[in-house]
C-alpha cells in the first residue's frame, strides 16, 4: 500500500501488525525509485515482520476465539437455538450458518458492555464523577477514550476487544478512562489517581502491548 502526503518530506516504510498492511509513504511527488531501494534493502526485515503477523481467527463453526483471559469453542448446530448461549467454554449457536459471525460479533459487543459498563460507572462513582454514556466500538488506534469530563459528566468509549483479554487489562483500562474523568491529560495528577485505581496496571499495560495487536485478527476473515 504506498500513499502520498502532502506534508511528507521523507519516504517511510511501515509494517502494520493490527491491519497486516505494508504501507510506503510519499512526499506529493516522485521518490518512487527511492521507495523501491527501500523496500529491497528492507527485504529481510519486512519478511520477519510479516511472518510475525497475527492469524486471522474468523468466527466460524468450531473456532477457538479468546475471551475473558480463557477461550470460547463456537458450537455453532442448525438445531441450536439462534441465540447465542455460553455454556462453559463453548458458545451454542443456531440458525443459518453465514449468520454466525454476525451474531458471533453482537454477541461479544454486548457481552464487553455488560462488563465494562458497571465496572465503568462503579468506578465513577468512587471518584464523585457522573458517566452519561458508556458505549463500545471498534477503534483501532486506543482501547479507550473519555470525552466531555469537562462538563462534569463523561462519555467514555472502548474498544469492544477488550472482552476477549483477561479481566484486569479491562479494568485497567476502565480505571484509566474513568480518571480521566477528574484530569483530561495525562499529568501527574492522572496517574496518580490511576495508580490508585488500579495498583497493578503495569502488567495489564505490558499485556496489551504484546497481545494487544493480535485481538485486532480475532473475527477477521483473512
Ligand atoms: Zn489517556
Amino acid at each position: 500500500m504506498a500513499e502520498r502526503r502532502p506534508g511528507a518530506r521523507n519516504i517511510r516504510l511501515r509494517a502494520d501488525s493490527i491491519d497486516g498492511a505494508v504501507r510506503i509513504t510519499l512526499p506529493p511527488r516522485g521518490g518512487l525509485a527511492e521507495a523501491a531501494t527501500l523496500l529491497d534493502r528492507h527485504r529481510d526485515w519486512l519478511a520477519r515482520q510479516v511472518a510475525g503477523w497475527p492469524l486471522p481467527l474468523p468466527f466460524v463453526p468450531g473456532a477457538v476465539i479468546p475471551f475473558d483471559g480463557a477461550t470460547l469453542v463456537l458450537d455453532w448446530a442448525a438445531g441450536h437455538p439462534r441465540l447465542p448461549q455460553r455454556c462453559g467454554d463453548a458458545l451454542r449457536l443456531g440458525g443459518p450458518v453465514d449468520a454466525v459471525p454476525a451474531r458471533v460479533l453482537r454477541w461479544l459487543k454486548s457481552a464487553a458492555l455488560a462488563d465494562m459498563e458497571p465496572a465503568t460507572r462503579q468506578l465513577a462513582a468512587c471518584v464523585d464523577r457522573n458517566v452519561d454514556q458508556v458505549r463500545v466500538g471498534d477503534t483501532r488506534s486506543r482501547w479507550g477514550s473519555c470525552a466531555g469530563s469537562a462538563a462534569g459528566a463523561g462519555r467514555i468509549a472502548y474498544s469492544w476487544r477488550l472482552i476477549l483479554a483477561p479481566a484486569p487489562v479491562r479494568r485497567n483500562v476502565v480505571a484509566h478512562e474513568v480518571a480521566h474523568l477528574v484530569h483530561a491529560n495525562h499529568g501527574p495528577g492522572f496517574h496518580a489517581l490511576l495508580a490508585e485505581l488500579d495498583a497493578n496496571g503495569a502488567a495489564s499495560k505490558r499485556w496489551l502491548r504484546t497481545h494487544g495487536a493480535a485481538l485486532h485478527w480475532v473475527g477477521r476473515a483473512a
